[in-house]
Formats: structure tokens, C-alpha cells, sequence
């Protein structure tokens, strides 16, 4: 049960420090997510940094992709973590890794 005040609070939009910023809307979410730990692209908490492990790896590789690198430097983050991901799962649901080669 909720009182006037309070339903009225709730359809109110977020206000918060973001709400002013002359920034899109998307920046805005990516702001938010940031300050809650969160991944910055699909809002699952953030492993390490600001995205989840799926968004980890794609950042990278589109980065990888976008600036023509060649080399794979193994000891980062998003390597370590996909490496203890791997391990944790069943060998039954590892899907063949395109990226080796
Ligand atoms: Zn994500």
C-alpha cells in the first residue's frame, strides 16, 4: 500500500546527478551503470571494470578489429577471466574457439 506522495514519486523520471548532463540518453544509462557496478551495455553486474565478461570480450575484439592489431596480449583482464570462465563450465557447452589460429 502505498501512499499519494510515494506513487507520485514513482512516476517521476530518475533524477540523479546524470539527469542535467547535456548528454544522450544512452550516456546517460552507460553513466548510471558505471556507478552501479553494472555492464555499461546490457546492465548485468560488471565482473571487473564496466562491463560483464560477454561485453568484455566484444569490446576487445572490436577494438582488436577496428585498429588492425595482430598480437593478443594474454595476460589482460578479459583473457584471464574468459580462461576461468572456461574452466568453471562443462567441456559439454564449450563452443569450438574461432579466435585460436
Ligand atoms: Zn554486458
Amino acid at each position: 500500500m502505498f501512499h499519494r506522495a510515494e506513487r507520485e514519486e514513482m512516476r517521476k523520471r530518475i533524477k540523479d546527478k546524470f539527469t542535467k548532463l547535456k548528454v544522450s540518453r544512452q550516456r546517460k544509462y552507460q553513466l548510471r551503470m558505471k556507478r552501479d557496478h553494472r555492464c555499461t551495455e546490457c546492465g548485468e553486474p560488471a565482473v571487473q571494470g564496466s562491463r560483464c565478461l560477454k561485453h568484455l570480450v566484444k569490446a576487445r575484439e572490436r577494438q582488436r578489429k577496428k585498429r588492425g592489431l595482430k598480437r593478443r596480449y594474454y595476460g589482460t583482464l578479459s583473457y584471464r577471466l574468459q580462461a576461468a570462465d572456461r574452466k568453471k563450465r562443462p567441456a559439454a557447452s564449450r563452443r569450438p574457439r574461432a579466435l585460436a589460429a
